[in-house]
């Protein structure tokens, strides 16, 4: 049982974590001032201070208490589990020079870390569950030298009790934090990061002392890899660890209260083993997991002396929601425990700071709206009700109940029309004729070379044509003057393709502020923020659209884009569109309805501007899904269903085509063992994913997959401002053809050339078509 005497309980209300970028992005802003070298390391420290005092003031008024260890420590200058990482001393070899003598990095060598530095590579980045949010992943190995290396956390426990604030601080958990890292270059084949488990945990331990030696009555650990089905094929393992790291925390003399969160999904089988531990209070995701039922008698008595923290308020998504069925899942917790409390269910991350810093959103909308400062306000009155009663928040479950009726019922949520469409699709909307015929009929239509050359579809987005995106937002210049622009910057891009010599021709997408965004601002059903900021990674943020409503093309939205293009070459010009699955991983969705019947509405709309598309004599059309492993449900029991739906919605855009109409697709990552049913099952004739960066690894994969339609593995690693030699894409492209068919094989970068310069990217295009042409020659 916990010892309620002698620790402050746990905060009726709380939050996992909060938005750190700042309300106008002040953060993205000053750390790139930094990077930049207007702004001293102390300057930045400053702002970064201001806030998190800003915040800590922000979450007080919202309701948050200020000395009852509500309010997270959750700040980070670029991402959480590097500053664990940092924390540890858990830093790769090739980086060890960037530390003192005890390990310690400055904020210049934390930041080198994250972004690299001439030969030295930075951290891997990759997906944070299964949100939009990426972390650097740790390399870890025998060799890394763990130990307490950074007492930042300590420091911002004492900054804000120096404003009379007692906080809670927040780390990503042991366990969770060696599953998200990788073996470290120097380790041995098979080497698991979970193996140093042991070694790990005096360091978390030495922190857990200190903190509590500044007067920490709580620590958060955040576990979400427990909730995780893909990250650990070792369940077994895993749980062994569990109980290993809170084992030993527990015991920790004279420590903080541990509370670990676990986000993302239920816990499944780590529930009974936490159950057992010595962890004083336990979040559950209740907004994607369940109450927990069914329990053994020892878990059940295990969690009846915790604290139980219901996450029943949705931290991934943006709705107001029902705060009335949320109480009322609370109230069934008090079936597990007498001491319940009530939280978000993810960090607010992952949404906005703030509905009221919209303008421009219609007022109904906004009505039915929750971002993270809302959210904490929910959390607050909830909290309220638990300690009061339910009749203490009666107005505010009155209210929400309201808002959500009104959404139910307001025109535009639900459109006849288009629910019309959708039931009445049958198998046959969903398929294509034989790949066989689609070939044959595609080669005669097209005539493209043995290893035809094509890009993913943008090219540099230029200042110019950013500049003239916002004066034409902002009224400054007329829509001729602005498609004008556009439109000789299309020239220019033909034109050079066509220099370089180029087989399949784009646009380059300067019209496209973004590639999810764009078609939200064309679609109706959507609505786009003014201040809607969501970190990505590090400093980069995005602004998903609100999906609130039923999706339909109120008009053609690529067409004319896609038809002048075609006015200047003769070759053909790829039409280039977004798919269902991204449009809505990359967006916040409804959630009134399933993902997949969402995703057919888009699919349709994509539909119908495809088959405008091939009216209008565009013989090549891409639709991209970089977001499709995105989706992947984390437990293995939900995979089936989402990719029966994603697949599907894919398939439902492009089946309507005729055979000479080339289908495309591009993927952004080389996983493709994960998910090469998937791609098989989307049926498109070609298929761009990324290949360079991991030197055409993925090559095998295909090989042994047996894939047989065309494959387009990147030569170029665009996320890198290196120019790849001849000799290297040579290479590269004789390992695919060492590995996959000839007839098969395209000649693509790994991704969109966006965010390159136009040098780098002519240098980069013109070794790839030298390449090529000498390939070709010898095959
Ligand atoms: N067509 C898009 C581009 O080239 C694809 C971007 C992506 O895959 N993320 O920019
Ligand atoms: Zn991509």
């Amino acid at each position: 049982m916990t010892d309620f005497t002698t620790r402050p309980a746990f905060p009726t209300g709380t939050i996992i974590g909060y938005p750190r970028i700042g309300r106008r992005r002040e953060l993205k802003k000053a750390v790139e001032s930094f990077w930049a070298g207007s702004t001293t390391a102390a300057e930045l420290e400053a702002t970064a201070a201001e806030l998190r005092a800003a915040t800590r003031e922000r979450l007080a008024d919202l309701g948050l208490g200020r000395t009852d260890a509500s309010i997270p420590e959750s700040f980070s200058y670029y991402d959480q589990v590097l500053d664990a990482a940092v924390t540890v001393g858990a830093l790769p070899e090739r980086f060890a020079t960037l530390a003192d003598a005890s390990g310690a990095v400055d904020l210049t060598g934390y930041f080198t870390i994250a972004r690299g530095e001439g030969e030295n590579a930075p951290l891997e980045m990759t997906k944070w569950f299964d949100s939009n949010y990426h972390y650097l992943v740790p390399e870890i190995g025998p060799e890394t030298d763990f130990r307490l290396a950074s007492d930042r956390l300590v420091r911002e426990f004492e900054e804000a009790a120096a404003a009379g604030f007692v906080t809670r601080p927040v780390i990503v958990g042991p366990v969770t934090f060696l599953l998200l890292s990788k073996a470290s270059d120097a380790a041995p084949e098979g080497f698991r990061p979970l193996s140093r488990l042991s070694e790990l945990l005096p360091v978390y331990a030495e922190l857990l002392e200190r903190l509590a030696a500044a007067g920490a009555p709580w620590v958060q650990l955040d576990e979400p890899a427990l909730v995780s089905e893909s990250i650990e094929d070792d369940r077994a393992a895993v749980l062994t660890a569990v109980a290993e790291a809170y084992r030993a925390l527990g015991a920790v003399a004279g420590r903080p209260g541990l509370f670990v969160a676990a986000p993302y999904g239920s816990l499944g089988d780590a529930l009974p083993v936490l159950a057992a531990s010595p962890v004083e209070a336990l979040s559950l995701d209740l907004v994607r997991g369940e109450i927990p039922s069914g329990l053994d008698a020892a878990t059940a008595s295990g969690l009846a002396g915790k604290t139980l923290v219901g996450g029943v308020i949705d931290g991934h998504n943006i709705w107001r929601g029902d705060l009335e069925a949320a109480f009322g899942r609370l109230t069934e917790l008090l079936s597990l425990t007498p001491e319940v409390a009530v939280s978000t269910s993810t960090s607010l991350l992952h949404v906005p700071h703030d509905v009221e810093d919209e303008q421009a959103l219609p007022a109904q909308l906004k009505s039915w709206l929750a971002f993270a400062d809302q959210k904490v306000a929910q959390v607050a009155t909830l909290a309220t009700g638990l300690l009061d009663g339910h009749e203490s928040i009666q107005d505010e479950l009155n209210a929400a109940s309201a808002a959500l009726a009104d959404r139910a019922a307001a025109p535009g949520v639900r459109d006849t029309a288009v629910r019309a469409r959708t039931a009445a699709l049958t198998e046959g909307d969903f398929s294509r004729g034989d790949y066989a015929d689609r070939l044959a009929a595609q080669d005669a239509a097209l005539g493209l070379p043995f290893l035809p050359t094509t890009t993913i579809g943008s090219f540099p987005q230029t200042g110019d044509i950013r500049r003239a995106r916002a004066q034409l937002a902002k009224g400054l210049i007329s829509e001729a003057e602005y498609l004008g622009q556009m439109q000789a910057e299309i020239k220019r891009v033909v034109d050079l393709q066509e220099e370089i010599g180029i087989d399949v021709i784009v646009h380059g997408e300067p019209e496209r502020n973004d590639m999810v965004q764009y078609f939200a601002e064309n679609l109706d059903g959507f609505a786009v923020t003014q201040n809607g900021w969501v970190q990505s990674y590090g400093s980069r943020c995005t602004r998903p659209s609100i999906l609130w409503g039923d999706v339909s093309r109120p008009k053609p939205i690529t067409v004319e884009w896609s038809t002048y293009t075609q006015t200047l070459t003769a070759k053909p010009v790829k039409g280039m569109l977004t798919g269902p699955v991204t449009i809505l991983a990359w967006s916040f969705v409804r959630d009134d309805q399933p993902l997949g019947d969402t995703a057919r509405q888009v699919a349709l709309a994509l539909r119908d501007e495809i088959a405008d598309l091939e009216s209008a004599g565009i013989r090549i059309v891409q639709v991209d899904e970089p977001a499709l492993r995105e989706l992947l449900p984390l437990k293995k029991k939900d995979h089936a269903d989402y990719l029966d739906w994603s697949v599907g919605s894919f398939r439902l855009a492009t089946a309507g085509v005729r055979d000479e109409t080339q289908i495309h697709t591009h993927l952004c990552y080389s996983e493709f063992g994960v998910v090469i049913d998937a791609i098989r099952n989307l049926d498109a004739d070609v298929t761009s994913i990324e290949a360079a960066r991991s030197r055409m690894e993925v090559v095998h994969d295909i090989q042994t997959s047996g894939f047989e339609h065309g494959i387009g593995p990147g030569v170029y690693d665009i996320h890198s401002p290196r120019v790849p030699s001849v000799a290297e894409v040579t290479e590269l492209l004789e390992t695919a053809l060492s590995a996959i068919p000839g007839r098969q094989l395209w000649v693509n970068p790994d991704c969109g050339l966006k965010t390159r310069g136009y040098d780098e990217t002519v240098a980069s295009l013109t070794n790839i078509l030298t390449a090529t042409r000498a390939v070709r020659e010898k095959a």
